[in-house]
């Protein structure tokens, strides 16, 4: 099953324009420069999901109109993926009395959530019950959210792993600096027709988090997705002239893009 797929946001760590409007490289003319921090939307008729919640979710859920949401997934504890947290509440608050509200991802990063986070987990002040229930994700193993079919996919993100998640046809591989040092995730992308992936390191490939160009076009030729969408994108990259120049089947992402 397909679901509809939207890039909520494709920015790094400090969005475009960073703080002081400094756009870089960005056309501050063309709408597509305007990044707010990685978020995206997966939809069916019934369900939706939300991959991971930064400092620009609440803009986020407004731009894209979302009046109910049936969990997150986190893909690591990033501050710029986990930041805006606090308002998921608005969307947990009618669920308080049917299991609360589930946020899934990993051991490592759902412990981080509850150290930060405590009374979004566990009540501490009896005038505000915890809202969120953590729901741990095993690497490879499918599971389902309402009528979503899900499966997450382990990433390399310099110092941490970070989860990523495939949904049917597509895969969102982020943050990383490349897959897991393991035929599992090859194997687990291969078939996929659209890969969204980090390629927040552009033409360096010194950046410590962060895939560079070259190397996700070098992990295409063994997962072979139709459509590759490179999303992570820093105030160094104009999206017509960096877009223009890439080789058929890769794009950039851009905010509002939609699958
Ligand atoms: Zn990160």
């Amino acid at each position: 099953m397909d679901y509809k797929i939207t890039i909520a946001g494709c920015g790094n760590s400090f969005g475009v324009p960073r703080p002081g409007n400094e756009w870089g490289n960005c056309d501050p003319k063309n709408k597509k420069n305007r990044r707010t921090r990685c978020s995206l939307l997966i939809q069916s008729e019934t369900t939706n999901i939300v991959v991971d919640t930064g400092q620009d979710f609440r803009e986020q859920m407004n731009t894209f109109n979302i009046k109910n949401l049936d969990a997150v997934l986190y893909t690591h504890a990033h501050g710029d993926h986990v930041a805006g947290i606090d308002d998921v509440r608005v969307y947990a608050q009618d669920k308080v009395n049917s299991g609360r509200f589930p946020v899934y991802s990993s051991q490592s990063c759902l412990t981080e959530l509850e150290r930060r986070y405590n009374y979004l987990f566990e009540t501490v002040n009896p005038s505000y019950p915890a809202l969120f229930r953590q729901e741990l994700v095993k690497v490879y193993e499918p599971f389902r959210v309402g009528d979503i079919d899900i499966t997450p996919h382990l990433l390399n993100h310099g110092r941490i792993t970070a989860l990523g998640y495939r949904f049917g046809s597509t895969a969102y591989s982020v943050d990383m600096l490349d897959l897991a040092n393991d035929d599992m995730s090859i194997n687990h992308l291969k078939g996929i027709h659209t890969w969204i992936v980090d390629a927040g390191g552009f033409m360096s490939s010194t950046n410590p988090v962060h895939a560079s160009f070259e190397r996700i076009f070098a992990l295409n030729e063994k997962i072979g997705a139709k459509r590759v969408i490179l999303t992570v994108l820093s105030h160094l990259i104009d999206y017509n002239s960096v877009n223009s120049a890439l080789p058929d089947g890769f794009e950039l992402a851009y905010d509002g893009l939609v699958l």
